[in-house]
């Protein structure tokens, strides 16, 4: 099984690149992110309780993140694997990943981080809230969003790079030679394990 995970902080281009790779390697995608704004969309329970918090630019409990990853994992083939984009996000959730993915005898093939300076990242996400419109791209979720990423994910990220799993790319260029960087990276740790 192949097993990645990208991080990077809002608007530096994790969902174009998870395209590609799933694409190339056939993986299932989970994008907490997008099953969040699909349970706001159904309005279910958890949709209401999620809404307030994620346009407020602040994350989700681990509890309801956590058992939302569960209950897609368990629905999933593991045929190939899992791209994890936008979870885990604290150092909790990456515990709980870790857990998930021994009780499945498999574990974190590579990690990406993608790594964009914050003004470009705060034009991206401006421009993307005009062609999206995303409720959550406006300046003070923005703001939010990345001081949590630099409080709450930058520590996950260091618990992957001090398991030798991780590849820091510039996310600034061209999304193909992005692309080719990763690439490489992922072809090299699969055939290590
Ligand atoms: P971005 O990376 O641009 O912030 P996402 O689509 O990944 O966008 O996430 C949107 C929002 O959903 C986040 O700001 C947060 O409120 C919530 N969210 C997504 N994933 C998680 C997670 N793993 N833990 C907590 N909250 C999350």
């Amino acid at each position: 099984m192949l097993n990645i995970i990208i991080f990077g902080a809002p608007g530096a281009g994790k969902g174009t690149q998870s395209k590609f790779i799933i694409q190339t390697y056939n993986l299932n995608h989970l994008s907490t992110g997008d099953l969040l704004r699909e349970e706001v969309r159904l309005e279910t329970e958890l949709g209401l309780k999620a809404k307030p918090i994620m346009e407020a630019g602040n994350y989700v409990s681990d509890e309801i993140i956590i058992g939302m990853i569960e209950n897609k994992f368990r629905d999933n083939s593991m045929a190939n694997g899992f791209i994890f984009d936008g979870f885990p996000r604290t150092v909790a959730q990456a515990e709980a990943l870790d857990s998930m993915l021994l009780n499945q005898n498999t574990n974190i093939t590579a990690v990406i981080l993608l790594e964009v300076e914050e003004s470009e990242l705060v034009k991206r996400i401006l421009k993307r809230a005009i062609d999206e419109g995303r409720t959550d791209d406006n300046v003070d979720s923005v703001l939010t969003r990345l001081r949590n990423y630099h409080h709450k994910t930058i520590p996950v990220v260091d618990y992957y790079r001090a398991k030798g799993k991780l590849l820091q790319v510039n996310g600034v260029g061209l999304v193909e030679d992005i692309f080719d960087q990763i690439k490489e990276f992922i072809d090299h740790s699969r055939y290590q394990l």
